[in-house]
């Protein structure tokens, strides 16, 4: 029995010269929030094109719900629904007129519309035309397109990019649940490395055209356990020069706290006993370990 719904192997892309991909070997567990993170150019958007059959690699390949893409394509994309980045909206037309056009071509039950319009929130805006639509809206219609098949797979290539907070909210409670209650798995790229750790229970980070990671969440923070301390002290230098002298790497933050690099919790307990046998008065500890330090970790390694 295969537990992964995508699994690609050694995927190799070219253009011309310039490899853009360079053996992306991923596999996204059935059920999973798989976050696939990256910078800009590091080739999310060219594995998506991939993993929807929109371009083919020089080399490799790519099984969907335990099937080879290539041998099976219309049997597997009619159960991947995709929203990449900017959904193609008619303006002019509402909302449930936008998905009547799609509907008719993906031939499901007209019952099925107001089914999606309900997942996805949009029922009470849905004779209102598009143009009139806030962005959030505009990817929350272009879900809504995506699930009229009820896929098991849902792709989704930056779908918070250039919302407002509350947008970016809403969009994921409503992955969230696709995933829980409709039992959606969701590959989702993002370069907002917050919204990814909110969402995701397995991640890959893609770093010029490379899988640099991939794995649980969990392992990941195991894994890259370096962590970013801030304290705030009543005597700024002093508490440099005592860590410094037992060997930490210290630097003075903006807004005139400590900054430490620790290498674990127990590392953080210690900094923390050395101040506080110094004399010094601690008023707060605040130890960054977010997947933003992470994966700046991992992708600035790279680059020495
Ligand atoms: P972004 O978030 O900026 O879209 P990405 O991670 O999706 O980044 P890709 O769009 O997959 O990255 O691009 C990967 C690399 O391949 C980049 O260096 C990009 O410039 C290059 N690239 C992508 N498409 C083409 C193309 N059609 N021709 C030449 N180079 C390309």
């Amino acid at each position: 029995m295969n537990h992964y719904t995508i699994e690609t192997h050694d995927l190799d892309v070219y253009f011309k010269d310039f490899k853009a991909l360079d053996k992306i070997n991923l596999s996204v567990p059935e059920g999973s929030i798989f976050g696939f993170l990256g910078p800009n150019g590091a080739g999310k958007t060219t594995t998506i094109r991939i993993l929807l059959d929109l371009m083919h690699p020089e080399k490799g390949k790519v099984k969907i719900f335990g099937k080879e893409l290539r041998q099976n394509r219309v049997d597997i994309l009619k159960r991947v629904g995709a929203l990449i980045e900017n959904p193609s909206i008619y303006k002019h037309l509402t909302g449930r007129q936008n998905l009547e056009v799609i509907r008719k071509l993906v031939g499901v039950p007209k019952t099925r519309i107001d089914e999606v319009l309900e997942i996805v929130r949009l029922k009470s805006n849905a004779d209102k035309k598009a143009k009139g639509y806030s962005l959030g809206m505009c990817q929350r219609l272009g879900l809504a397109s995506a699930l009229l098949t009820d896929p098991k797979l849902l792709i989704l290539d930056e779908p918070t990019n250039g919302l407002d907070p509350s947008g970016i909210i809403e969009m994921r409670e409503l992955i969230i649940e696709l995933n829980r209650d409709y039992g959606k798995t969701i590959f989702l790229s993002s370069h907002i490395l917050s919204e990814i750790e909110k969402l995701a229970t397995d991640v890959a980070i893609i770093d010029r055209g490379r899988i640099e990671f991939l794995g649980k969440l969990d392992k990941l923070y195991n894994q890259n356990s370096g962590l970013n301390v801030n304290l705030d002290v009543n005597d700024l230098n002093k508490s440099i020069s005592i860590l410094e002298n037992s060997q930490l790497n210290v630097s003075k933050s903006d807004d005139d706290t400590l900054n430490v690099q620790a290498e674990s919790k127990e590392h953080i307990a210690n900094i923390n006993r050395i101040l506080v046998e110094a004399g010094i008065d601690i008023y707060s500890i605040k130890s960054d370990n977010n997947l933003e330090s992470v994966f700046l970790n991992i992708t600035q390694k790279l680059d020495q």
